[in-house]
């Protein structure tokens, strides 16, 4: 494992929030989807269940989708800010089945503050083991959602298995093509 399960795990949350809100889709436009999102991603913690949460929610896409582009220091720039704006106090926590994970705020911090800083400490992990050229944008031409890559290889291209699919299709396609000629 490259990083902690939790680590991953967040990066991920990140990647799919970011992916919430690419290529001029809105895949948060209420707050029944915001649920969804909540419960497939396994946030815990206190929910306001309001515009304004939706609101903070939909917010923090475009700041953390702009690390994907981000050079080291930046990002580092960034992490501090997030950590330092939600005065976040990184402590071991277990709940809910999981083992010990780093949580940096409280469980009745605002949802958008605790993503946030989830993120952060989570790009501060990469910084520190000089990763972050593992964010990338998607490989398929007509895609541009964000992915993180985990592989030891270093062989993710795809943000998911369709996208991973397609391309394959397309590429076996132009050879029968270009054989056929
Ligand atoms: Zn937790
Ligand atoms: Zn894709």
């Amino acid at each position: 494992m490259l990083f902690a399960h939790d680590t991953e795990f967040a990066l991920n949350a990140a990647a799919a929030l970011v992916n919430t809100a690419r290529a001029g889709r809105e895949e948060l436009p209420d707050l029944a989807a915001l649920d969804r999102f909540v419960t497939d991603w396994k946030w815990t913690g206190t929910r306001a269940r309001d515009e304004a949460e939706l609101d903070a929610v939909r917010a923090l896409r475009p700041r953390l989708a702009r690390v994907w582009e981000m050079t080291k220091d930046e990002a580092a720039a960034f992490v501090n800010g997030e950590l330092w704006r939600a005065s976040a106090v990184p402590q071991l926590v277990k709940h809910d089945g999981w083992d010990y994970h780093l949580h940096a705020t409280p469980p009745d911090a605002p949802l958008a503050d605790r993503m946030a800083v989830e993120a952060a400490m989570a790009f501060a992990d990469i910084i520190r083991s000089d990763q972050l050229a593992r964010l990338h944008v998607c490989s398929a031409e007509d895609c541009d959602d964000v992915l993180v890559d985990v592989s030891k290889n270093r062989s993710r291209r795809f943000c998911s298995v369709t996208c991973a699919n397609r391309v394959n299709v397309a590429a076996y396609r132009h050879r029968r093509a270009t054989r056929a000629m």
